[in-house]
């Protein structure tokens, strides 16, 4: 007899809990919408990633290997920070983790990065209209005492082709991924929110390398275009692109040793605080049709 009760107080408790579980998670009001594909916001360092990750209301921290991701909201829009580390394999690792995992409508992929151009300044804003991987070359043919000659080095290209990229001639080209025209278009429409330095198109290179040499860095300005390099753009680029999801790269100069700029670790911040407003820009504009 005494069994008996006691199971169905159990049973009662189960039941009352289960319940109250139910009403709470639909109470949060700003609870996005299930058919809702969140955008994903990529930043490298702490100081790249966690600023913006304060912006979103109702975050849930997920992590997932070194990678962290913090599930927010925006204007009851879901947002995703994803903090990936630095460099390429940390990114592409993050971004096609993050696909797998949370399938965004879209990426943004944000930090700082080292001017090419002398036009540029620390605190302007380049918009990867184009991202290249400036880390992926082949070296001329030279002998052993011949030296070694970094200005004859081609670019290669490793999606060109299935065969051997030190054989195949097709596979010595520059690979662009260009940047998503939606997301493009939400972030001209909102340059005038960034006051610290101006914003404009361009050309992103990506490396495991930080280049301190200026002829080496005018190399890459003039043969490949380059407005500025950083570590992560591109693998994030070739994630996406592999999945055919928008992506756009945005990079703001911490440093441009074409100029003497010299390096300012709170460009960071003002990134995030302009592709905050990129992110509305572009809920308001593309999502809310
Ligand atoms: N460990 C290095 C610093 C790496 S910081 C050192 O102590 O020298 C590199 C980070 O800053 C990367 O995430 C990269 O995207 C960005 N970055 C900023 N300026 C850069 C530049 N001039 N070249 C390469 N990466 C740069």
């Amino acid at each position: 007899m005494l069994k008996k009760y006691s199971l169905l107080a159990i049973l009662t408790v189960l039941l009352l809990s289960i319940f109250a579980g139910c009403s709470s998670s639909t109470q949060g009001k700003s609870e996005p919408e299930d058919d809702q594909d969140p955008i994903l916001v990529q930043g490298p360092m702490p100081i790249e990633a966690e600023e913006f990750a304060d912006r979103l209301d109702d975050v849930k921290e997920e992590k997932s290997g070194n990678f962290v991701f913090y599930k927010g909201t925006i204007e009851d829009y879901p947002v995703i920070v994803a903090k990936t580390g630095k460099g390429m394999e940390n990114t592409a690792a993050a971004t096609t983790l993050a696909i797998e995992k949370y399938d965004p409508i879209a990426i943004i992929n944000q930090g700082t990065s080292g001017g090419h151009d002398p036009e540029l300044h620390v605190y302007d804003i380049v918009l990867g209209e184009r991202v290249t991987n400036i880390g992926a070359l082949k070296t001329g043919d030279l002998e052993e005492g011949e030296g070694i000659e970094p200005k004859e080095w081609k670019p290669m290209d490793l999606m060109a082709s299935e065969g051997s990229a030190g054989e195949d001639p097709d596979a010595e080209n520059i690979r662009y991924y260009e940047g998503d025209q939606d997301l493009l278009a939400a972030a001209q429409a909102v340059k005038d929110t960034h006051t610290e330095g101006k914003v404009v198109e361009g050309t992103i290179g990506s490396a495991d390398v930080w280049n301190n040499e200026v002829d080496r860095i005018n190399w890459f300005h003039n043969k490949y275009g380059t407005s500025v390099e950083e570590m992560e753009s591109a693998a994030g680029a070739q994630m996406a692109k592999a999945y055919d999801v928008p992506y756009l790269g945005i990079r703001i100069l911490s440093n441009n040793k074409t100029n003497d700029g010299e390096y300012d670790p709170n460009t960071a911040a003002a990134n995030q605080e302009y592709v905050y407003e990129v992110v509305k820009q572009y809920i308001l504009t593309e999502l809310n049709e």
